[in-house]
């Protein structure tokens, strides 16, 4: 069976990561999904000349040489409000009140702010002279009728929903998300819901996976414990089967495989690796059903919680027709020299902070795949090609950031 690089693998999993069917959802639902259609505007929008200031509508040959000391006078013969279509037309000599979002009425084709006039009642001075056209929002700036305004496989966020909303779709196409089954197996597991036992382990994978998979929209079913004994975990992976994706930890180290092995067989899953040659997460399996994609993650909490990152998120994502498909990365200056083998992709957990000159990386400390509590104050991954013997304090490394990152203390006009 080959030994993956990283990339080797996540281009495997991702030829076979395929793009699932749309459905319908409701406006709001919508956000973070993926538009699986072309969207046209029905519409103009604005659907008229609109003045973009409160202010009077003129006509610009009337202003001439306008000036604070020698302004123009013009009758003011209208009073327009946003909604309502001016009936009066602007001749020469006249000028219409006007609010911000209203109609230009016929014959006038600028707008003077309300801040560059003087108001006497039934007549206005016109203090300032202006570029014909000036604030005026023409038909159609900003929606054109017939005219695509957003195409298939944009991400919705809340600007797109605001579009989608403006051309009245109530409901929207969108990819749909994959259905996900979390299993954890081994013998010295125990639940959450069973009293504390000092002998056993805490499942913690399951539920770490479910935020993993929640944080990436998706909720998925757990399926519990598996125990290793072969009936009961033919039983529940045949379960998991019948989802897009099975998220099975535990059992896919060496020592292991003759026990899974057959049985994938026998479930009729095709294996496409069982290794892959990256710090943690050796023990990755991948395989296909007829169904959905089987994820064999290694049983150390730290190690699944990666090798989701890296394999499992950017696949459902591009299920979820996603074309950002990895957590992002930036680069950040390394507080301390971390030594490293050559042979193995490692993943070394980070906390971030920030200087005059950008980001500083620190390693959260001891780095063994059991060490959850270092995963849990992570910031982020800094990436140690295989190739390399590790960094040196000082050195530019690249950081992928882990959920929490997308918020940051300082405002971004302050410093910091
Ligand atoms: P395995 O991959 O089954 O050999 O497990 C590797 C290590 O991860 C062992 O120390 C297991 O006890 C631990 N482990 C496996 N599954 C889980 C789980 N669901 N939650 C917490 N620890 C686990
Ligand atoms: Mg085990």
């Amino acid at each position: 069976m080959s030994y993956f690089s990283v990339t080797e693998a996540q281009d495997c999993i991702l030829e076979h990561a395929s793009c699932m069917n749309m459905e319908r959802v409701a406006l709001h639902d919508s956000l973070n999904r993926v538009l699986a259609c072309d969207v046209s505007a029905n519409r103009n929008h604005p659907p008229y000349d609109v003045s973009a200031m409160d202010g009077y509508a003129v006509r610009f040959a009337d202003l001439a040489e306008a000036t604070t000391d020698v302004p123009v006078a013009l009758t003011v013969v209208d009073d327009i409000r946003a909604g309502v279509m001016p009936q009066v037309k602007v001749l020469p000599g006249k000028a219409a009140r006007i609010m911000t979002g209203a109609p230009v009425p016929a014959g006038a084709d600028t707008v003077i702010r309300v801040e560059d006039t003087q108001d006497a009642g039934d007549r206005v001075s016109i203090l300032v002279p202006q570029k014909q056209g000036a604030n005026i929002r023409p038909l159609g700036e900003n929606l054109r009728n017939g005219e695509i305004v957003l195409t298939r496989g944009t991400e919705i966020t809340p600007g797109v929903l605001a579009i989608l909303a403006m051309v009245k779709q109530k409901e929207v196409s969108v990819f749909a998300r994959p259905t996900v089954a979390i299993l954890s197996t081994g013998d010295e597991l125990d639940s959450i819901d069973e009293p504390v036992d000092e002998n056993k382990i805490p499942d913690a994978n399951s539920h770490a996976l479910y935020a993993q998979c929640r944080s990436i929209g998706i909720t998925p079913t757990l399926l519990g414990i598996a125990h290793d004994n072969p009936i009961e975990l033919r039983a529940k992976l045949a379960e998991g089967l019948k989802y897009d994706v099975l998220l099975a930890s535990g059992g896919v180290s060496v020592g292991h495989h003759d026990f899974m092995r057959p049985m994938l067989d026998a479930l009729g899953i095709t294996m496409h690796f069982w290794r892959v040659a990256m710090r943690p997460g050796h023990p990755l399996a991948f395989g296909t059903s007829e169904n959905g994609l089987v994820f064999g993650l290694p049983g150390n909490p730290v190690a699944s919680m990666v090798c989701f990152e890296q394999f499992v998120a950017p696949a459902c994502r591009a299920m979820m027709g996603h074309k950002r498909l990895f957590r992002r990365t930036i680069m950040a200056r390394l507080a301390h020299d971390v030594k490293d083998r050559v042979g193995r992709a490692h993943f070394v957990r980070v906390t971030l902070s920030r200087d005059e000159q950008g980001y500083v990386a620190t390693s959260t400390g001891a780095q063994g795949s059991g060490v959850l509590l270092s995963m849990a104050m992570a910031d982020g991954l800094m990436l140690i090609p295989a190739e390399s013997e590790g960094f040196k304090k000082g050195d530019m490394v690249t950081i992928q950031l882990l959920q929490g990152m997308e918020f940051q203390q300082a405002a971004c006009l302050q410093e910091g």
